[in-house]
């Protein structure tokens, strides 16, 4: 079967990740006898030094033409000065709104070989954590109204009930083939948009009644994902939210460098991503780990185009590489291995 894919590199990390990503693509492509076309262009700073713009027209049009999108990262301090609408990073929001993406799921799987690399004692670790993350994306202050005065500046939270309803389907959805329990977080006692979506929530769940739903305000919801990590399964929220509390739930799995994620919208195409950044600090020394990258390969794999069975070899492959030994730096610790971006790659292809 042929599978058309745009792969989007971005800036900083972004090219190398992406090429260790694209080594487990080939072996992929080799033992399945599949045909994977790779569709490359520009995007984030990438793009705004060589068309002026952080998403070209080129590069919508070929994300709008392919089955699915894999991307590196974008940003960095060479186009942190620019106006918000020029900067990097405004080519995602745009890129996740022409394509209709309004669901970011974000798993966080502590996985036993890196148990050590948490930041969380193994008594409130207790029995693992795995968590998914399901933020709303197209919706919410990164794309309500904004300003600067002389001496203010003001962002707006605006959520209508229709992008709610929604991303909860979404959330109570991936619930039934998990532990089905939802954790709705808002911040109701303060603000009228959570309100709305407390209640608009409570309705959508009627049609999931075997599916347990709670709610919980997003300052508590970070308390209790750093000492009671283990209470979570699916954790539904707004998208500045969802930003930050996947962030936290990321950190505590041991490295930022580990966890993918999915955009997903009404049909099948959607936006895989490590969730980190363009680690501008790290880049080009070959020491960045490809690992969130290659799970989110994986997660396309799954997701866009039904390969299950491929999508398993993947995450096998990785658990394999850390189960021989292998590290990158950011997970490295006494005894083990350490190897560079691409030889990560390189040794997850192997493992397939
Ligand atoms: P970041 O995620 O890029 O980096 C945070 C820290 O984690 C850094 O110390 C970095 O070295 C480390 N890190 C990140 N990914 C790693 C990996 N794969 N392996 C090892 N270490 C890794 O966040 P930041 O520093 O806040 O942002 C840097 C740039 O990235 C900014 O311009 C920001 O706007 C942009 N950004 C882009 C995206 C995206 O493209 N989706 C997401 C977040 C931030």
């Amino acid at each position: 079967m042929k599978y058309n894919l745009a792969v989007l590199k971005g800036d900083g990390i972004g090219p190398e990740i992406i090429d260790a990503a694209l080594l487990v693509l080939r072996r992929v492509e080799e033992t399945f006898g599949h045909e994977f076309s790779c569709h490359f262009a520009n995007i984030g700073g990438a793009a705004i030094d060589s068309c002026g713009e952080p998403l070209p027209k080129e590069t919508l049009d070929i994300c709008l033409a392919s089955d699915s999108v894999l991307l590196g990262a974008v940003g960095g301090p060479a186009w942190d000065s620019l106006p918000s609408e020029l900067r990097p990073e405004k080519a995602l929001l745009t890129l996740r709104k022409e394509l209709g993406l309004y669901a970011n799921l974000r798993p966080a799987l502590l996985l036993p070989q890196l148990a050590d690399a948490s930041p969380l004692k193994p008594s409130v670790i207790g029995d693992g954590l795995d968590l998914l993350v399901v933020r709303e994306l197209t919706g919410g202050i990164y794309f309500g109204d904004k300003g600067t005065g002389e001496d203010f500046a003001y962002d707006t939270e605006k959520y209508y009930d229709y992008e709610i309803r929604r991303i909860a389907r979404t959330a109570f959805e991936m619930a039934k083939n998990r532990k089905k329990k939802v954790v709705s977080v808002d911040k109701a006692n303060v603000l009228a948009s959570s309100k709305l979506w407390r209640k608009t929530v409570s309705e959508v769940h009627e049609a999931y009644p075997e599916i347990e739903l709670s709610h919980m305000y997003v300052d508590n919801a970070a308390m209790q994902i750093a000492t009671h990590p283990g209470q979570f399964d699916v954790i539904l929220t707004s998208n500045m939210f969802g930003d930050i509390l996947s962030d936290l739930a990321a950190t505590i799995t041991g490295s930022i460098g580990m966890l993918p994620s999915a955009s997903t919208g009404e049909g099948r195409r959607g936006m895989y991503e490590p969730i980190h950044g363009s680690a501008p600090d790290i880049a080009g020394k070959n020491i960045a780990n490809p690992m969130a990258t290659i799970l989110s390969l994986a997660m396309m794999l799954r997701t866009a185009f039904g390969l299950s069975e491929e999508a398993e070899r993947v995450e096998l492959a990785v658990r394999r590489a850390l189960d021989e030994g292998y590290r990158t730096a950011d997970i490295f610790s006494e005894g083990k291995t350490l190897l560079g971006t691409r030889e990560m790659g390189e040794k997850i292809a192997s493992l397939i």
